[in-house]
């Protein structure tokens, strides 16, 4: 049986053929040195025994060929560079323990006379002390072979012979394949010399028993956690920089969904919560066209008794009654405290027994109001000529003194000022006003109510071309769409005010939130790769290190964990900062804007589960184009660089 053997080993860049057809038997233990001139490819021939350079030899281990490099990395190697590569912010006892951990390492760091250190930044050590943290890194994960790459190279004489009787020592009971151009040390120390060249074959493999040591060498979830942090204190200002930009997308991002969300939810509610919301505006329209043109007239009309009857086919479940806001609107002047105020009318439903001066407003006009009071005052010369072809004329006047019961919840932000009137109390009201001239040449009692919901198109009097339509409140949409629907609408129409308004400003709101929309979502995309951007660069930061990792036995898929635990605290804790932000910014916000409450909780879900998946899937994005780039770099490169 063999212990560990390279068949084939051949390396060229470009034209230049470096390594050409080496194959060696290496024993199980002993210190092997691997010699010959500057350049002749000493480090490519032991990062091809690593996997860290491509090539197309073959590596057998125990007999056994070895499909994946990364696993006989991570169980059965350890490198030491000339450079040291340790990490220089974090303490001697955080390099050395930085992927592997030994009950032994008590033990390790007393026998390399480092144990007074271990609380020391690496930065702070001198040559000779950095290498021998390096020899306890390799050390402690009890690897059976141990590459070392000119480890002497930048030490003096002095710390050369210590860290050479360190290694001597390590090579009794383990294989150590060293890189040296000292000729006193190899003479000193060797237990085989190689000088590497063409076609070089060599068996130096004695038939020895080799225990194998294959613990649990996987990078554990505490060691991941660790090593992602500190690799991040490298990358400091890109992960603040990331951090900051992405609380700023997705605080806009949350406020613009929350209020997009609440204000078309607020007008929806709006909508349905005017007091004259029930009050469709019925009319019999008829069209006919221009002649000699293409235009058509369409005329409006209150519906005759036959129509009303062809209506009742059509729906059930309403009232119907005059429409009287047109006369009130013509011809009524208000007045506060002596003042001329304006204000449409429209009618309530009061049901609960409602005086005729019981008003509400809207909060348009409460605003203008000093009080709770107004004065009511119509006036109206009615004229009509009598079956004798004589003209008649009575004169209906009124005053009232409005009482405001309660303010109507509306968006004052459109609106204009606003009264509403009890409908059936003031129908009853205008039942009891006597057409006094009319009642006596009729010789009955004729009322204006009579003459107003007469339904009889009297140009005096009743200005009004339709009737209202009142159903149950549920029954609004239906009734607007049964009405309005293809098949009767050249017969009837059916209008609402508020629902007319509430278009409007939907329609407004609508284009506005298509603004937003589009401004929402190119923002996000350009934080979104910015963000990606900055995430990927860390792996170009932090290359080094990664080359470290990865020579040192911690796979490429431990490697993208730690990457995406680096990705996820900046992810998550800019997600959970500005949500901390935006709930501060909403109190405020209502503090203010009233008419919208932004932290109802059904938006915050909403807004937050958008901003969730937005996380998740910056997250995926970054991590899965992180993965691509960490598998593309070139390891041997990187760590020859220095
Ligand atoms: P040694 O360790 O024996 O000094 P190296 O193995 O570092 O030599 O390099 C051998 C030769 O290959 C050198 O001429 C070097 O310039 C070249 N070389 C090493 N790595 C690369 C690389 N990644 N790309 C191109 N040339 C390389």
């Amino acid at each position: 049986m063999s212990f560990f053997c390279c068949k084939n080993i051949s390396k060229s860049y470009g034209n230049e053929n470096i390594l050409k057809n080496i194959n060696i038997n290496f024993p199980s233990k002993g210190l092997v040195f691997l010699t010959g001139p500057s350049g002749c490819g000493k480090s490519t021939f032991i990062y091809c025994l690593l996997g860290i350079e491509e090539n197309e030899g073959k590596i057998y281990f125990k007999d056994k060929l070895v499909s994946s490099k990364e696993k006989f990395r991570q169980n059965h190697t350890s490198i030491i560079f000339q450079n040291f590569y340790l990490l220089d912010d974090l303490t001697v006892k955080e390099n050395i323990l930085l992927i592997s951990s030994s009950s032994n390492y008590l033990n390790i760091v007393k026998k390399l006379g480092i144990d007074n250190l271990l609380n020391k930044k690496v930065r702070d050590l001198s040559g000779g002390e950095k290498q021998r943290v390096a020899i306890a890194r390799s050390l402690i994960k009890n690897p059976d072979i141990i590459f070392a790459d000119e480890i002497t190279g930048s030490l003096d004489k002095k710390n050369s012979f210590i860290i050479m009787d360190l290694i001597k020592e390590i090579s009794k009971d383990k294989l150590v394949i060293m890189i040296s151009h000292d000729q006193e040390l190899v003479e000193k120390y060797n237990d085989y010399v190689i000088v590497l060249k063409e076609n070089l074959s060599l068996n130096l493999y004695k038939d020895e028993v080799n225990k194998t040591n294959i613990n649990n060498k996987k990078l554990s979830l505490k060691k991941r956690i660790l090593d992602s942090i500190f690799l991040m204190r490298k990358s400091k200002g890109k992960l603040i920089l990331s951090f900051l930009s992405l609380i700023i997308s997705f605080v806009l991002l949350g406020l613009i969904l929350n209020v997009s969300y609440n204000f078309s939810s607020y007008l929806e509610k709006y909508k349905t919560s005017a007091p004259d919301y029930q009050f469709l505006e019925l009319a019999k329209t008829s069209t006919t066209k221009i002649e000699g043109t293409s235009f058509s007239l369409v005329k409006s009309d209150v519906p005759t008794s036959d129509d009303l009857d062809e209506l009742k086919s059509l729906i059930s479940n309403y009232e119907l009654g005059p429409n009287m806001s047109t006369f009130i609107n013509s011809y009524t002047s208000l007045r506060m405290n002596g003042e001329k105020i304006d204000a449409t009318f429209c009618p309530y439903l009061d049901i609960n027994g409602e005086e005729v001066t019981d008003i509400y407003v809207n909060p348009n006009l409460y605003e203008k109001m000093e009080g709770n009071y107004l004065e009511f005052f119509l006036k109206k010369d009615v004229e009509y000529k009598s079956q004798l072809n004589k003209i008649t004329q009575d004169t209906v006047r009124i005053a009232l003194v409005l009482k405001v019961k309660s303010i109507s919840k509306e968006m004052n932000l459109f609106d204009t000022p606003r009264i509403y009137y009890p409908y059936n109390a003031f129908n009853e009201y205008f039942k009891k006003i006597k057409l006094e001239n009319l009642s006596n040449e009729m010789e009955k009692h004729v009322s204006l109510y009579s003459r107003l919901s007469s339904y009889t198109y009297d140009n005096d009097i009743y200005s009004s071309h339709s009737l209202y339509l009142i159903p149950y409140k549920n029954d609004v949409p239906l009734v607007m769409k049964i009405i309005n629907s293809s098949s009767y609408q050249n017969e009837f129409s059916v209008t609402s005010r508020s629902i007319t308004s509430y278009n409007t400003i939907n329609t407004f709101f609508e284009a506005l939130k298509s603004a937003l929309g589009i401004f929402v979502s190119i923002s996000s995309l350009i934080s979104f790769m910015v963000l990606i951007l900055s995430l990927n660069s860390l792996i170009i930061d932090e290359r080094k290190e990664i080359a470290i990792f990865k020579s040192l036995g911690v796979t490429s898929k431990e490697f993208n964990s730690i990457y995406l635990l680096q990705i996820l605290y900046v992810i998550l804790s800019s997600f959970l900062t500005a949500f901390i932000i935006k709930f501060f910014a909403y109190l405020i916000i209502n503090r203010y804007i009233t008419f919208i409450s932004l932290t109802n909780l059904k938006s915050l879900q909403y807004e937050n589960s958008l901003s969730f998946i937005f996380t998740v899937g910056i997250s995926l994005c970054a991590y899965l184009f992180g993965k691509r780039i960490i598998k593309k770099l070139d390891l041997s490169k990187i760590l020859k660089e220095e």
